[in-house]
């Protein structure tokens, strides 16, 4: 072994007997963590060491002061907020992109790890049935990827007008109108202050959290003038519901007033995959950019997401950086950073490569159809607890369910997270306290969905 490959081995063995020591015990620890990080910090803030202290004694140190405080995310009854587990492919890629240190942004320097996501690219366009030349970029989580197409929505909804967003600003510039579904997720919002466009404006939904598409055609009407610059964000995964807005009819009012449609897929954009989901997002591909997680339906480690945007050069009229002192791949399909917010990051669209490698076509299509029937054999599960009333139509990955009045359904949360053996979130959902279940973790099986309603059954029974 070199003396260079020679510094890495025993901090890299060590890791790996510690990771391994953890995946072990994932199945058989209690879901959550036993100590609050205020207790853990006293383990890690320790004063700063003078002196340099050997890797090997680092790693121990870090996994033994770590280990009480970690929530087994990665169990197959972690049931909280929407959060998947890791598929092996994707945890060894993923560490290899850490060995291979690439600042992933530039075609000529880290070519490797530019076309290995390029090629990860055109699988995911391939499954989701997105239009083949759309840009991906892969940013931190559906967070930056909403943020990236709703800054590609910004500059082309100004540029349309003859505003240039670049040279300009946004100071004077003319008005974008966002319209949004009453039930979108809260980072919506965020990047529309992200952008500086203010808040959206609030479309009626129906029971699932579906954007009515008449009402927002006459809230457009009401509110803007014809071909005045807009922005439609419809949403694929209600996050309490699961449900898919009707994109065809949605994004047909959105183009026919010249709006941009854009769509937060983070996690029901996976529908798409599917031939039994794929109806319900009908028309999705007539959108024009959408964002999507890897971290959450395809099981990739955080963090990984993705922006998609059908016409590249309102990304690039955003992101793009001319300077000479980064090499452009101009006879290329464009440099990984000018797809995203960051110049330097990490290859996270590696790992995307592994997992769909790994998985193929029938891989991806059997992880999103059994996350489903998972969360259909729990609704049902929960049907069968008396007292218990599954609020949500389940159609995807996500279960509400009620245990009676607030005080009542809280108090089962409580207790249902006490026990150990599952984790699932509590919430707020039409106006009632609700135990939220989302189904994401590519591990799950028949075994932890028992354990799991055994848990909820005990706790519902005090
Ligand atoms: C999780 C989620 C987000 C935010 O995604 P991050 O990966 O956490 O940044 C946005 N929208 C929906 C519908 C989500 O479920």
């Amino acid at each position: 072994m070199s003396t260079h490959a020679n510094d890495y081995d025993a901090a890299l063995t060590r890791a790996r007997t510690h990771a391994l020591e953890w995946l072990d015990s994932v199945p058989i620890r209690p879901v959550g963590p036993r100590l609050s990080a205020d207790d853990l910090l006293a383990g890690f803030a320790a004063p700063l060491p003078e002196q340099p202290t050997d890797p090997v004694t680092v790693i121990d140190e870090l996994a033994a002061l770590a280990e009480p405080g970690l929530m087994a995310m990665q169990s197959g009854r972690f049931f909280g907020w929407v959060v998947g587990g890791t598929l092996p492919a994707a945890l060894g890629a993923d560490w290899l992109v850490s060995a291979w240190d690439q600042n992933a942004g530039m075609r000529l320097a880290t070519p490797a790890t530019a076309a290995a996501e390029e090629a990860a690219a055109g699988w995911l366009l391939d499954l989701l049935g997105l239009p083949p030349g759309s840009d991906v970029g892969f940013t931190t989580g559906a967070t930056m990827a909403n943020f990236v197409g709703l800054a590609a929505a910004r500059h082309e909804q100004l540029a349309r007008v003859g505003w240039d967003l670049a040279q300009n600003g946004l100071c004077g510039a003319p008005r974008i109108r966002v319209y949004v579904g009453a039930e979108r997720h809260d980072v919506i919002d965020l990047t529309l202050r992200y952008l500086g466009l203010g808040a959206p404006i609030v479309v009626d939904v129906d029971a699932q959290g579906r954007i009515l598409p008449d009402t927002l055609a006459a809230a457009m009407d009401a509110t803007g003038t014809a071909g005045s610059p807009a922005i439609v964000c419809l949403q694929a995964g209600n996050l309490h519901s699961g449900a898919f807005d009707p994109m065809r009819a949605a994004i047909e009012v959105a183009h026919g007033r010249g709006a941009w449609a854009h769509v937060d897929g983070a996690f029901g954009l996976w529908a798409a995959v599917s031939p039994r989901f794929r109806q319900q997002l009908d028309g999705l591909a007539t959108a024009d950019s959408w964002a999507t997680d890897g971290h959450k339906t395809l099981n990739v480690p955080y963090d990984c997401g993705m922006a998609i945007v059908a016409r590249p050069a309102s990304v690039r009229g955003t992101f793009g950086v001319h300077t000479s002192y980064l090499p452009t791949d101009d006879a290329g399909p464009g440099d990984p950073f000018e797809r995203v917010p960051e110049l330097s990051r990490r290859a996270r669209g590696v790992p995307v490569w592994a997992a769909l490698r790994s998985l193929g076509r029938a891989g991806a299509i059997d992880l999103v159809e059994r996350l489903a029937t998972h969360a259909r054999t729990l609704a049902e599960g929960f049907d069968r607890i008396p007292g218990a009333e599954v609020l949500n139509e389940v159609d995807f990955t996500q279960v509400c369910v009620s245990f009676g009045d607030d005080a009542r359904t809280q108090q089962v949360t409580a207790r249902v997270l006490a026990d150990g053996v599952t984790w699932m979130s509590g919430s707020r959902w039409h106006d009632r306290a609700v135990l939220r279940v989302s189904v994401s973790n590519w591990a799950t099986d028949a075994d932890d969905l028992a354990q799991s309603l055994a848990s909820v059954e005990r706790a519902a029974a005090l």
